[in-house]
């Protein structure tokens, strides 16, 4: 196993902390970490695309989980997979879509682990439909405080505070996850412009039961009428027999071939006001008013970025905050008042993208809820940027919401418990299980989780 001291930072890179990295290439190593980590315990990391501390824990232990990535079983039959929680689901996705089947859920990049995908219970464009990742889980083994390793099941305590539950409850080394059958890697995508922010909510309403993956990127620069301008992809797995003869050749291919790295850091005049509205207005313009069934290969349509490895440099030497929100139904008022907000704020926002969610899954500190969330990236630098997103923290928690931990790194402790109203469930269940504190992160101890 491999040790080193180094400093990590989330995908945002803000708040670097220092720690002792580990690098279990079995369970047993696994287990002797957690055992032995000291008392300021430790955190299991995937791929760290967690925007921001979750995987970070200054002066502990991280477990780095990459080396253990084995595929262990495919019934490609059921479309049930057994792997190491290390395996990223860009992996999964070669080994799986040559057998007619794809993961259950992806986010919109897919350098994340099993691990993490179920460690902040992610959600996709098909949350409305399919819900979040956990949902697909059917087992787990689980590393407890302890270093015993325990077989846990939906349905169960453990398995909801652990769905979602940040590593917080143990170390996942494995998962059996079922999958989605597919017949082909292309996808039949529908584009549309809203005009506002009324528009964009109304078209999501009449129309995304007719589709598995939806969501619209949001134009925040526009003001005025045109507040809330979107463009709205909604898309389809195209079923081999509707493929044009050139695709029908190989129709499980999958060949996301990356772009060149973006420069090592944007310069910083690039990144102000004036550049960010020309580019919102060049997008927006730039989509057609209404186009359907454009063929598209999987990778273009769901993980556009990881075409740019380095695109988290994109907001310059400080970093960047990802803040994202959801607000049920009924709290469309909320919602239009803090895309006014941050509009009339003339923040260069980048990459803000709003869904309509169906139900949430059980899991504990799970994000998603019914209603309607709005993510979007926000350079750290930004001038009173902390009091800005505590005020739009408190509308949020004040209409029933919460935002999403996995990807925050500066949300006030005191308004979780309305964020979250299974927080204390989750706090007793870990005193329970890991009196000691083997388990810890930044997040952890800035949220008191
Ligand atoms: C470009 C980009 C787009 C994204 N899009 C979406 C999106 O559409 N939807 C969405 O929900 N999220 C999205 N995310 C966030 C990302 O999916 C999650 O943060 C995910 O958890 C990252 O997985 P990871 O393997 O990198 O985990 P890390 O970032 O390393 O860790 C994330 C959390 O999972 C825990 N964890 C990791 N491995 C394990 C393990 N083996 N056992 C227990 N706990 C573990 C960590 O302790 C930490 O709390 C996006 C992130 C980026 C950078």
């Amino acid at each position: 196993m491999s040790v080193d001291t180094v400093s990590l930072t989330g995908w945002g890179r803000t708040a670097p902390t220092t720690a002792l990295r580990f690098r279990p290439r079995s369970y047993e190593e696994a287990a002797a970490t957690v055992r032995g980590c000291g008392p300021r315990g430790s955190i299991a990391r995937g791929l760290g695309r967690a925007h921001g501390d979750a995987a970070q824990n200054a002066g502990g232990s991280v477990l780095d989980m990459t080396a253990l990535n084995r595929i262990r079983t495919v019934d490609a039959g059921a479309g049930l997979v057994v792997c190491d929680a290390g395996v990223s689901l860009h992996r999964l996705m070669e080994v799986l879509l040559p057998l007619g089947w794809f993961v259950p859920v992806t986010p919109t990049t897919r350098y994340v682990t099993v691990g993490g995908a179920i460690g902040a219970d992610i959600h996709g464009h098909n949350q409305h439909r399919s819900g979040s990742f956990s949902r697909h889980v059917q087992e787990l083994e689980l590393l407890t405080a302890e270093g015993e390793i325990r077989t846990v099941r939906p349905g169960t305590g453990l398995f909801e505070a652990t769905a979602g539950g940040l590593g917080l409850t143990g170390v996942i080394l494995s998962a059996t996850l079922r999958c989605h059958r597919v017949t082909s890697s292309w996808m039949s995508v529908d584009t549309e412009r809203a005009v506002d922010l009324d528009d964009l909510l109304e078209r999501l309403c009449a129309g995304d039961h007719r589709y598995r993956y939806s969501a619209a990127w949001i134009d925040l620069r526009a003001r005025g009428r045109a507040t809330g301008r979107s463009v709205l992809t909604r898309g389809e797995h195209v079923p081999r027999y509707a493929l044009p003869a050139h695709a029908r050749r190989t129709p499980l291919a999958f060949r996301p071939g990356p772009l060149p790295a973006a420069p090592g850091l944007v310069p910083e005049a690039l990144l102000g006001g004036a550049p960010a509205t020309l580019f919102n207005e060049l997008r927006y313009r730039g989509a057609p008013r209404y186009r359907i069934g454009e063929l598209q290969r999987l990778a273009t349509f769901f993980h556009p970025l990881d075409g740019l490895p380095q695109w988290n440099r994109v907001h310059g030497r400080a970093g960047s905050v990802r803040y994202q929100f959801v607000v049920g139904p009924g709290q469309e008022e909320v919602l239009r008042r803090i895309v006014r907000r941050i509009s009339q704020r003339r923040c260069p926002t980048s990459n803000a993208v709003l869904k309509r969610f169906g139900a949430g899954d059980p899991g504990w500190l799970s994000f998603p809820m019914r209603g309607w969330t709005l993510a979007l990236d926000l350079p750290a630098a930004l001038p009173g940027l902390a009091r800005f997103l505590d005020s739009l923290d408190e509308e949020v928690a004040a209409a029933g919401g919460r935002v999403c931990l996995a990807k925050d790194s500066r949300l006030r402790p005191e308004l979780l418990t309305a964020m979250y109203p299974r927080l204390a469930d989750f706090r007793s269940l870990r005193a329970e299980l890991d009196p000691g504190g083997a388990f810890r992160s930044d997040l952890s101890r800035r949220l008191s989780l």
